[in-house]
């Protein structure tokens, strides 16, 4: 059964809104779109197995959780829990492509694409590892006795992947199957209703926001203006209770809660009416104040400083 289903992470919509809103001339342009396809990918790959995983439960009595952070006492953040009736498995989702090494002495991740580029990274291992100490320590600072595995899974055949045993299985999602099913033929011993509890409890998802903050960049870098959804020309003109857009001729009622919305993502959460006109080119406070004031906006404070917290 899914316990937590698949959520898209917050960081990548935060990534995204960055992407369409930095100033290309910024230092850290670059990198942000390699985040940005770094997330997605994550997220892509993280899906694929939570699908797989959705069909695999019932027959073979898993509970699975998508995305578990877990702050204290040492962060961590798990992409994939599944409870089988013996123990708890942690899954280290890997959506990458090209050719991929594995090696063991020194723990390297390296990835050679087909143009020849090389890159090496973190053996995701290291990671594991200190996931399945810390959330083994979890459960015991929990009076819980639990056995806590780990796996890579490679979602997707888009990697030849070539590894030197270590210590925990690496996987290619069809191998998952087979894989539970040799896990679960053991005595059942969990509990995991209160592991479950346990686990969403103390689930604390990690809140990067506002991401000015984060990656230190200045706001000014940061584009005004509402965005075409259609063809995200950033100078919607707003007409006849309706956002216009000059390069495509779209028309949208709604465009500034997206642009609000990137707002509370990269800048602050609180806006106040002048604030809002600047940001979303729109001088007239009057038109404004009735798109704080509409459902999606809690107002704090009196009068002329009301300061609006965006609810989304
Ligand atoms: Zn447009």
């Amino acid at each position: 059964m899914i316990m937590k289903p698949f959520e898209e992470s917050s960081m990548t919509q935060g990534l995204r809104a960055l992407a369409r809103r930095l100033m290309p001339s910024h230092p850290l342009y670059p990198k942000i779109l390699k985040e940005v396809l770094q997330a997605e990918a994550g997220d892509h790959g993280e899906q694929f197995i939570m699908r797989q995983l959705e069909k695999l439960s019932y027959p073979l009595d898993l509970k699975v959780l998508h995305n578990v952070a877990i702050q204290k006492p040492v962060p961590m953040q798990l992409d994939v829990v599944i409870i089988t009736s013996s123990e708890v498995i942690i899954v280290e989702s890997k959506n990458i492509r090209g050719h991929i090494q594995l090696k063991m002495k020194p723990r390297q991740m390296i990835r050679v694409l087909d143009n020849g580029e090389r890159s090496i990274f973190n053996h995701p291992e290291i990671q594991l590892e200190e996931y399945v100490y810390n959330l083994s320590d979890f459960f015991n600072r929990h009076q819980v006795k639990m056995n806590v595995e780990g796996i890579i899974i490679f979602p997707f055949n888009n990697a030849s992947i070539e590894y030197e045993d270590g210590q925990f299985p690496v996987l290619v999602l069809r191998e998952l199957s087979n894989y539970l099913r040799q896990r679960s033929s053991k005595n059942p011993l969990v509990d995991s209703r209160k592991i479950i509890q346990l686990l969403l409890h103390h689930h604390q998802p990690f809140m990067p926001f506002p991401l000015c903050d984060y990656y230190k960049i200045d706001p000014k870098y940061i584009k005004q203006g509402v965005i075409c959804p259609n063809c995200q020309f950033d100078k919607m003109r707003r007409e006849k209770f309706k956002w216009l857009c000059p390069q495509c001729q779209h028309q949208d009622v709604n465009a500034h809660l997206q642009a609000l919305h990137d707002y509370s993502l990269l800048i602050s959460k609180q806006i106040t009416n002048q604030q809002a006109q600047r940001f979303l080119c729109l001088p007239n406070r009057h038109h404004v104040k009735r798109m704080l004031q509409s459902t999606c906006f809690r107002k704090n404070g009196v009068t002329s400083n009301t300061v609006y917290q965006i609810l989304k």
